[in-house]
């Protein structure tokens, strides 16, 4: 039941956003939580803080023509949503996949807001992509297509402006790809505008492990507020993608014993635990897919097409996509003992798979707290942009561990504080709402 003061807010989003499912549900999760903040803070709703936050700053889609190796001529269509700068210049992902549409990018960037919020770092929140799908294609098609793609968009980014980072479908090859033609159009070496860029380039140590990294961080911060440890236990991480990958490192260096993993084809299930070096041969060196991790580890299987949810774990991390997790997959998790879910993914469970979580008192980490290390990382990678320095790994390393740690007990304080303590859905919700909330106030009507 929503409050009586969101119910209106909520419905006015759904008739301006019309067909926009997993918009609608995102915002749905958060102005659930805000009732009691509006009760609290009165200025927040006679200046219409919330009808604010849902209409976003800006929206752009254009178009991006390229050609094939064969010369043929493709059509596909950009975005970049612009959702809110109260705390800093825009900072979000570029997703390139099939399923991309206005109201993903929208979704994806309404969550960002308050991710990037909790962070306590200096980040506003958006989020772009296409409807372009790089797998398959050659270096040369994802080159041209990312210079087209580029071309358009530069003239909307900037190290003070929008700074865009890769998600699903956007990896190292693409960052470079992007940054070449940023840097070509503009003559400027002006590293801060993208992050997740290269080593050698201007990119930042832990980056590409820090949105994996993060969640186990976080799942072990939940345990750890419960008196248990990961250490020891069984754990399953769905996708194989670059979430999944550090997530299951960090896992292991924390002493679980992962099981299983997955793609869109289908689960290996490896009783022996996940070889990660074989993991990371097949899938970021050569780019396959897990059957061929199957193929050549004895104590693995694959199965096509199978549910990952129903291997029994202690730890659950899903880290591939949205909705990914439904009300019957978290019961099925509930019985098999699961103790702790953490979302290294954006909305990879549904709402029914949230309520049936937290109502079997599952610690359950909602993805913009558990997967917050990805940007926050990216977010000091700006900074060493910004002072020209590099920072080592382990001392990048500690910032991200602290910064999650910090999430967490901001999580667990505000929603202790609003009476319902153990939910880091409300606590989330509240504390990078309220963070919005008073920039936005502070800077007037704008
Ligand atoms: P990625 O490297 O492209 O990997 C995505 C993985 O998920 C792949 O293994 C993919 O398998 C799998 N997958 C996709 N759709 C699936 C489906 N319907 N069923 C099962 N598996 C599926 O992407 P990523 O960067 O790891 O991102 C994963 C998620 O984390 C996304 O929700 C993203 O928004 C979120 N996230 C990412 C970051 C980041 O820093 N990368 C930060 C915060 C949040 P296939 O290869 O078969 O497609």
């Amino acid at each position: 039941m929503l409050d009586e003061k969101i119910a209106p807010i909520y419905e006015a989003v759904i008739q301006r956003n019309p067909g926009e499912a997993e918009f609608h549900q995102a915002v749905l999760e958060v102005v659930g939580s805000l009732g009691p903040v509006l009760a609290k803070h009165p200025r927040f709703a006679e200046r219409k803080v919330i009808e604010r936050i849902c209409e976003p700053e800006r929206q752009i889609i254009f178009r991006v023509p390229w050609q094939d190796d064969r010369g043929q001529v493709h059509i596909n269509r950009g975005f970049r949503v612009e959702v809110n700068s109260a705390l800093g210049p825009y900072k979000g992902g570029l997703r390139f996949h099939p399923s991309v549409n206005l109201g993903i990018v929208k979704f994806l960037g309404f969550e960002q807001v308050f991710k990037n919020a909790l962070t306590g770092l200096p980040i506003g929140g958006g989020k772009g992509g296409s409807d372009f799908d790089p797998k398959g294609r050659s270096d040369d098609e994802v080159m041209r297509f990312c210079q087209s793609f580029m071309t358009e968009l530069h003239r909307h980014l900037g190290e003070y402006t929008d700074v865009p980072a890769g998600d699903t479908g956007v990896g190292l090859r693409e960052i470079g790809y992007l940054f070449g033609q940023y840097k070509r159009i503009t003559n400027r070496y002006e590293s801060g505008m993208l992050t997740g860029k290269g080593i050698e380039w201007g990119g930042a140590l832990v980056r590409t492990e820090a949105t994996g990294y993060g969640t186990a961080m976080f799942a072990r911060e939940m345990l750890a507020a419960r008196g248990e440890d990961v250490e020891g236990r069984t754990a399953v991480v769905s996708g194989s993608g670059n979430v999944a990958i550090y997530a299951i490192e960090k896992l292991q260096q924390f002493g679980a014993q992962v099981v299983a993993c997955s793609d869109s084809d289908g689960v290996v299930h490896d009783e022996a635990g996940i070889d990660l070096a074989l993991l990371k041969q097949v899938k970021e060196e050569e780019r396959g897919r897990l059957d061929d991790y199957a193929a050549r580890r004895p104590s693995a299987t694959h199965r096509q097409g199978a549910n990952i949810w129903e291997i029994p774990c202690g730890v659950a991390l899903p880290c591939a996509t949205q909705n990914e997790l439904t009300g019957r997959d978290a019961a099925t998790l509930v019985k098999n003992g699961c103790m702790v879910v953490a979302e290294g993914a954006n909305m990879p469970t549904t709402p029914e798979g949230v309520r049936t979580l937290l109502d079997a008192g599952v610690a359950f980490g909602p993805g913009k707290a558990a997967n917050a290390g990805g940007v926050a990382t990216s977010a000091l990678e700006m900074q060493q942009n910004a002072s020209r320095d590099r920072w080592t790994f382990e001392y990048t390393e500690n910032r991200l561990a602290t910064i999650m740690s910090d999430i967490h007990d901001l999580c667990y304080s505000t929603a202790e504080e609003f009476g319902q303590p153990g939910n880091y859905v409300v606590g989330a919700n509240i504390a990078g709402f309220q963070r919005v909330a008073n920039a936005m106030v502070a800077m007037g009507l704008i």
